[in-house]
């Protein structure tokens, strides 16, 4: 084994094979991949093989059509089959709701060019003769579906890599990982220490063992899982390989494997599987069956497939597998440690290895990944991943895998785990909470306890005329919302403007005054959208998105100078309440010694105030587009706060309104919001955001690209619609159609309570954007007349906020 390499790849299942073709492909030749046995040597060997492109992220199901063409070109270059079998594939619906996901499904592909089909059920059963009709009630029709060989992928990636001048060592454990001074590793082994500049943890099984390594609990467990072959069935003989199909209500999934079929379940009652730490001695072996743990499953698929029980049960398969609390894989680098990347957490290897080490490859060659990744993202974690939350949240996700997610459905496992003083007073106002980042946020208020509960759906909920009183009451009077579940920023010291001043495209406020600013990576794309509120001439509080903070720390960290700044995450030690509405600035002056006319405290101020007794920092500044304040305080102050707030608020007909009035009540202004409107494959005039880049101001992080999009106008354009829906608004995802072509796709949509309209926004070329008329918006199969908007639907001015 060689002494020095550019990158070690921990890790030869089809993760770590497929990062280093990538890293090779990107023009890296030396690295070097480690593996403690045979490559494949993990979950990766007992995989069933199966791939399909649909996934519930949009870009994700991009990497995963990534991934599927990339088949060809291995098995080119290294002349290795990978045994690639397209059959095609059925996601077979057996309820109302679990069709209107599938039209749902197929729509999203109408805008990532996939060819999906919603077919009735005897199509389907034309297609795939083993089901039983009566069962099923339509199906999506996948041409881009089939299985391959693990072994073989996993071969072929190496294969491809070795000729781009990979290396490989097998049979050699990593036992330890020593950072050195210089950034660079030293990776101890069982057979010598290797000098790397950049370690990859792919370890799959493992990934959780060397994470610790390093000092790091990765949020990953592994799973039982299992799946059994069928003896030969003589519906099969002289007949073209079936296609793969999902059953959603029995939880599983079928394909052929020679003379008879594989079926796999993702059942209820799943079994997690070496908890705390995966053994070392584990290898190519297989766990003890358990039929009775997915006989529910089983019945139900026999039901649903009779012939597979005449044919009987040739083997059965019970291996383990990892996954992430929200069952994406877990990529890029890690806050804290310098060149140290993870690409692990990947549960859907054959679908998704490819583009995994795609984006990762990029990442570490350009520093970017080229794609927008967030939902694959490492830093989309934070600490309250604890070992027990990842082990509550995966059996979850894990016994949910094939069920309907609802856009109004909150999950209950590991709940609740974070929650403010004020939880018990807000429970009381009957709040139906969400969980955001493990934290509990009241999404909604009913007028009473039995009330408090969300009916799931895809249509108009239970909620909606309780959200409707939310959103009049702010328009009309005022109303109050915890806004704690931001991320906040403290930064400090001599070099913080002119250090803010580089990341963030938008001038930086002087003291006592907010600036809103994008801030742009090198490509000039979306990463971040903040206010910035100036304390001092050396002191900053930032606001920006709670689940973002770790990304952004990430950033932070990678631009900090050695000295001069200091930033620091408030994470819950500042929490927050808002007063909005017309009322707002009466209530708010009940209470306070500043006097709070426009004249003294105009929008977009910020000063630190006494609120009766309690020390807090005031923003001029509302989300809902109405008059209104952000109060920051730290947390032993926010029960006194809202207690003071609740009781001089009776007298101007305060209420509480929660975090869905708060998403209508800003799509009403077209506000976007990141990880939505804003995200990185957009940039800030594509946004709506130009106003607040400043080109002016000197040199700024991505500012050369922003400038030319400035000049060309950028590809695509934030618009604003309303939509002729009745029953079911957008939600995001939506194909945005233009005289009979899907140009675009939304990225909010709501019910828009003050203006009475069904509305939603979204991206379309620039060129069409100016359009006056024939859009449509495709909501659950349906394509709705759909009217843009020149300017935002409600106080288009601003009139009202800045009043
Ligand atoms: C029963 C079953 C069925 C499945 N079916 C499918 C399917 O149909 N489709 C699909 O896409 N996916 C399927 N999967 C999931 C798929 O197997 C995984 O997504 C994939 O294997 C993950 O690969 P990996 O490279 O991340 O991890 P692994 O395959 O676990 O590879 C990690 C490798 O790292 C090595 N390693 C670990 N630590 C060290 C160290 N310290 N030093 C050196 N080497 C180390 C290990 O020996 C191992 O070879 C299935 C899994 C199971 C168990």
């Amino acid at each position: 084994m060689k002494s020095h390499a550019k990158v070690v790849v921990i890790g030869g299942g089809v993760v770590g094979a497929s990062v280093l073709y990538h890293l090779t492909k990107a023009g890296w030749k030396d690295v070097l991949l480690i593996e403690r046995a045979e490559l494949t040597s993990g979950s990766t060997w007992h995989a069933a093989g199966g791939m399909h492109t649909v996934n519930g992220d949009p870009n994700v199901a991009k990497l995963q059509q990534y991934t599927i063409e990339l088949y060809k070109e291995i098995e080119a270059v290294s002349g290795q089959s990978c045994g690639v079998h397209i059959t095609g594939g059925l996601m077979l619906a057996g309820t109302r709701e679990r069709l209107d996901w599938l039209k749902m499904a197929k729509a999203r592909g109408r805008y990532l060019g996939m060819d999906l089909e919603i077919i009735s059920v005897d199509e389907a059963a034309k297609l795939f003769p083993l089901m039983e009709k009566k069962h099923f009630t339509g199906a999506m029709y996948d041409p881009i579906e089939g299985h391959v060989d693990p072994y073989g992928v996993t071969h072929a990636y190496a294969k491809s890599a070795q000729i781009g001048g990979a290396e490989i060592v097998r049979h050699t454990r990593v036992t330890d990982l020593k950072p050195r001074p210089d950034g660079s590793w030293d990776v101890i082994t069982d057979h010598g220490n290797v000098q790397a500049e950049h370690v990859v943890n792919a370890a799959g099984l493992w990934a959780r063992e060397v994470g610790r390594m390093v000092g790091i609990e990765l949020p990953i467990l592994a799973m039982e899982h299992q799946y059994l072959i069928t003896g030969d069935m003589p519906e099969l003989v002289g007949k073209p390989e079936q296609l793969h199909a999902i059953d959603f209500e029995g939880e599983i999934y079928i394909r052929q494997e020679r003379g008879g079929m594989l079926m796999g379940t993702y059942e209820r009652a799943g079994v997690a599987w070496s908890p705390v730490t995966t053994p070392w001695d584990f290898g190519q072996d297989l766990l003890a069956n358990d039929l009775e743990r997915i006989a529910p499953s089983l019945e139900v698929g026999f039901a649903h497939f009779p012939s597979l029980e005449r044919a009987g049960i040739r083997k059965v398969v019970n291996g383990p597998f990892t996954f992430a609390p929200d069952g994406n894989p877990l990529i890029g680098p890690i806050k804290g440690l310098k060149n140290f990347w993870v690409a692990c957490g990947v549960m859907a290897g054959f679908s998704q290895g490819g583009g995994v080490g795609l984006a990762l490859s990029r990442w570490m060659v350009d520093g970017d990944p080229g794609a927008d990744v967030w939902g694959m993202d490492v830093a989309r974690y934070g600490d309250w991943t604890t070992l027990a939350y990842t082990n509550a949240k995966v059996r979850e996700n894990y016994s949910r895998r094939f069920s309907i997610r609802f856009p109004n459905e909150e999950l209950p496992a590991a709940r609740p785990l974070r929650t403010t003083p004020i939880y018990e007073r807000l429970a009381a106002e009957h709040a139906v909470f969400g969980d955001y980042c493990g934290l509990e946020h009241a999404l909604w208020f009913a007028p009473t306890e039995a009330e408090a509960v969300d009916q799931v759906s895809f249509r108009r909920s239970n909620a909606h005329p309780h959200i409707a009183r939310e959103c009049t009451t702010v328009r009309d009077h005022v109303g109050l919302l915890e806004i704690s579940n931001y991320g906040k920023f403290d930064v400090q010291g001599p070099a913080a403007a002119e250090w803010l001043s580089k990341i963030m495209a938008n001038r930086i406020p002087s003291v006592g005054r907010i600036a809103l600013s994008p801030m742009l990576n090198d490509r000039g794309k979306l990463i971040g959208d903040f206010t910035l509120c100036r304390i001092a001439a050396d002191h900053f509080f930032l606001v920006g998105t709670y689940a973002a903070e770790t990304y952004y720390l990430r950033w932070f960290e990678r631009h900090l100078p050695p000295t001069g700044v200091w930033v620091r995450p408030c994470a819950m030690q500042y929490v927050g309440l808002s007063v909005a509405g017309p009322k707002s600035r009466a209530l708010l002056q009940s209470l306070v010694r500043d006097d709070l006319t426009t004249g003294s405290f105009p929008f977009m101020s910020f000063k630190r105030m006494e609120v009766g007794m309690i020390p807090a920092y005031v923003g001029r500044v509302s989300f809902t587009g109405e008059l209104g304040y952000e109060m920051w305080v730290t947390t032993e102050y926010q029960r006194a706060l809202y207690d003071l707030l609740v009781r001089a608020g009776l007298e101007h007909g305060l209420r509480s309104f929660g975090g869905r009035a708060l998403n209508a009540l800003r799509i009403e202004k077209s506000f976007g919001t990141w990880a939505r409107e804003y995200r990185p494959i957009y940039g800030p005039f594509e946004a709506g955001l130009g106003r607040f880049v400043d080109l002016k101001k000197g040199d700024f992080i991505g500012r050369a690209a922003a400038a030319e999009e400035k000049d060309s106008g950028g590809a695509l354009r934030l618009v604003g619609f309303k939509v002729d829906a009745t029953d079911a608004d957008a939600i995001g995802d939506e194909p945005i159609w233009h005289e009979g072509k899907v140009v675009g796709w939304v990225t909010s949509g709501t019910f828009g309570h003050r203006v009475g309209a069904s509305l939603a926004l979204g991206y379309v070329p620039g060129a069409v954007a100016a359009a006056e008329s024939g859009f449509e918006i495709e909501i659950i199969g349906e394509r709705h007349r759909a009217t843009r908007l020149a300017v935002p639907p409600y106080d288009a001015g601003g009139a009202l906020m800045r009043g």
